[in-house]
């Protein structure tokens, strides 16, 4: 039977606690592709609709244990996006202010978003690291110029992947009560894959932790053959790491599979189409990456990976003929016509 649960959740104390415990859910394609069981945490179930909302409440949280933000402070972040709508919601819901740095490359829909929550948008040109003006710098100036400023620093806060073991791994372990074989995303921060990696270890050494790395990222180098390389480029928002953070050290990575874009639209595409979730690209190569585990690891393992927001972010993008055409990527055929 394929009806909604018959046993709702009981009540949240509060809005905050409306972050984390996301559904686990057996993904059928994936599952069939693989010869595994296949499982997703449903992160677009968050209040942001991301995976960010935790990494976005745990450095609001450690930031105030350790009396570095004061009321009526400000949160100042550089982001993709997701993380800048986690922590502007966070931020309203304890009496704090928020400014975004986001490159102009990334969707319309996440600026409309962050503009609409109440956060100050800072826009700048998408620069290499090594450029000043990039906008993981540029947040860090704006911090240190703003009174009563925090700076997020997503990359290098480790409360970011300290959410994802306590978090993350914590509910995969126990919604599967225990029985996981293998584990992959992709990484941004890399707060995620490290955080659900070092969390899934102390449960269980065996478990094979793998990173899903988009083209134009070079940690699959790096994992591989220890040489941080890149090759290609992704059209993916939010992933696509090219150094090692802080929140990546020491990350407990098995294997590493190359997940081209192409590949990752695919399982967006039959996701929407045959299982009725409509999700974003990052989504999309981690599915892909879980199904090359799956066949990794041999028939009838389970595997987890992550849905990590909602496709309605990028209707602009990945759901616009004209801008698939643009970018060289197959268009669905219910998006031909338009
Ligand atoms: N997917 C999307 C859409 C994201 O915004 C992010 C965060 N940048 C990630 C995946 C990767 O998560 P993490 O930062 O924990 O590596």
């Amino acid at each position: 039977m394929h009806t909604a649960s018959d046993t709702p959740p009981s009540v949240i104390p509060n809005t905050l606690a409306l972050i984390g415990n996301t559904p686990l859910v057996r993904l059928a394609g994936p599952s069939e592709a693989s010869g595994c069981d296949i499982f997703a945490k449903c992160e677009f179930a968050n209040p942001g609709a991301s995976v960010k909302d935790r990494a976005a409440l745990s450095i609001v949280e450690d930031a105030e244990a350790r009396g570095a933000i004061q009321p009526g402070g400000t949160i100042v972040e550089g982001t993709a996006g997701n993380t800048g709508i986690g922590l502007a919601l966070v931020a309203n819901a304890k009496g704090y202010k928020t400014i975004i740095v986001m490159p102009e490359t990334q969707s319309r829909e996440k600026m409309d978003t962050l503009r609409a929550l109440g956060a100050e948008l800072v826009l700048v040109p998408a620069a290499a690291y090594s450029n000043p003006g990039h906008f993981v710098h540029t947040s860090r100036r704006i911090a240190e110029e703003t009174p009563n400023a925090i700076w997020a620093n997503q990359f290098d806060n480790i409360a970011n992947r300290r959410a994802h073991i306590t978090g993350t791994a914590e509910e995969i372990w126990r919604q599967l009560d225990g029985r996981v074989d293998g584990f992959t995303c992709a990484a941004g921060t890399g707060g995620t894959i490290a955080g659900v990696g070092l969390g899934l270890k102390a449960k269980d050494e065996s478990i094979c932790i793998a990173l899903s790395d988009p083209h134009g990222a070079a940690l699959y180098e790096y994992y591989a053959n220890g040489e941080l390389k890149s090759e290609g480029s992704s059209v993916a928002e939010g992933i696509g790491q090219g150094r090692i953070t802080a929140n990546l050290e020491g990350a407990p990575i098995d294997t590493q599979f190359r997940i081209s874009d192409a590949d990752g639209m695919e399982w967006v595409t039959r996701l929407l189409a045959e299982e009725g979730l409509c999700l974003g690209l990052s989504s999309g190569i981690n599915v892909a990456g879980a199904v090359q585990l799956g066949r990794h690891l041999g028939p009838g393992k389970r595997i987890v990976t992550i849905l990590c927001d909602t496709g309605f972010r990028y209707l602009s993008t990945l759901y616009n003929s004209q801008w698939l055409k643009a970018k060289g990527l197959p268009i669905p055929p219910w998006l031909a016509q338009g």
